[in-house]
């Protein structure tokens, strides 16, 4: 139940559907891959054709899958939504694209998890819309060929570098979605604040975006919070210090830190000098498992440059102990 995990709960799925923006107007940021999309969705149009297949890479809670269901809408066009994890035999990928009709937008969300033998079948679907059935076993299976109709396929990773080259070969466009800044964050914030029918002052919508790690997703998240507390509390209009003191108590800091990735910088700086110290060892500080600390905590305090990987181990800069209110040691890292 971390606050400032990007993925989202299945509970959440559906509080999240309500606030996606409709259309690429509605769409905060990226402006990029805004304006690309926006050429490739008008050329095809021109062209009376579905559109070139679109791979949107980045990390999770950006809007590759809002982006996805843009695409659907601008094309006007019906929208499939599976995953590579849920594709686990060509058969299952062969049941999808055959069961698709003239110009559907089908989405594939972590795409790079899909099986070897679906990623084969989804080159020749996507480069000549058509698949071969494979009937039988053995020596005496025979590859029916199925035709089918021209489809958009939008794919989502995580990682681009995590695709095989002949699948991202084979999207005529690709967009990489970076993480939003406050000011983005805000506007964000202030559609969905408008959508929930909450009032809040300026100052107050920065602070929850400062705390939102980049990410609309916790954004979103974090207001809806900062609603209950409000609404707990009775309070009609929420000004800075009802936010604040909404995020402190679920231990969201001012930089978006919750309390694992603080206890990683104090014990970094207070156990262990400041390191470096290896990862093993730093996560049994914490009580921790050494994946959690890796994958749920690391990447954010390193993008945040609080907290640095060298080949000894374990680093915190000079702005950890900052973070922390401790004064860094002459040699800490800058
Ligand atoms: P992803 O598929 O990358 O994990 P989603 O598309 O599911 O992310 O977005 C997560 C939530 O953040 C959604 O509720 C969506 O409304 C919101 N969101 C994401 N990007 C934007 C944006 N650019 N503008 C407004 N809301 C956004």
């Amino acid at each position: 139940d971390r606050q400032v995990d990007a993925t989202s709960t299945a509970e959440e799925r559906e509080l999240e559907a309500a606030l996606r923006p409709k259309n690429l107007d509605e769409f905060v940021g990226q402006p990029r891959v805004r304006q690309q999309l926006s050429l490739v969705l008008q050329a095809s149009q021109l062209r009376q054709a579905p559109a070139e297949h679109v791979l949107l890479s980045g990390p999770p809670g950006l809007g590759k899958t809002t982006l996805a269901m843009i695409i659907a809408q601008e094309m006007n066009a019906p929208l499939r939504i599976s995953s590579g994890p849920a594709i686990q035999h060509a058969g299952d990928l062969a049941a999808i694209l055959s069961s698709l009709t003239e110009g559907e937008v089908l989405f594939l969300d972590e795409i790079h998890r899909i099986s070897r033998t679906a990623e084969e079948m989804l080159y020749m679907a996507m480069e000549d819309f058509r698949v071969d059935i494979i009937v039988g076993k053995g020596a005496g299976a025979t590859a029916i060929p199925l035709e089918l109709p021209p489809f958009t396929l939008v794919g989502a990773t995580t990682r681009a570098g995590l695709l095989q080259g002949p699948l991202r070969d084979r999207f005529g466009f690709t967009g990489h979605l970076e993480f939003y800044d406050v000011d983005e964050l805000v506007l964000v914030l202030r559609r969905s604040a408008m959508m929930l029918d909450l009032r809040l002052s300026p100052d107050a919508f920065v602070e929850i975006a400062s705390r939102s790690r980049g990410t609309p997703r916790i954004a979103n998240r974090l207001l809806r919070r900062v609603r209950d507390w409000a609404l707990v509390h009775q309070i009609h209009t929420i000004d800075v210090a009802a936010a604040q003191a909404a995020l402190d108590m679920y231990e969201v800091d001012e930089r978006g830190l919750d309390r694992l990735d603080r206890a990683v910088l104090e014990a970094l700086c207070l156990k262990f000098g400041g390191g470096p110290v290896g990862l093993s060892t730093l996560a049994i500080a914490v009580g921790e498992e050494v994946e959690t600390v890796e994958t749920v905590a690391e990447p954010y305090l390193v993008r945040e440059g609080l907290l640095g990987r060298t080949p000894r181990g374990r680093v915190a800069t000079a702005a950890a102990w900052e973070h922390l209110g401790l004064r860094a040691p002459d040699d800490a890292q800058q």
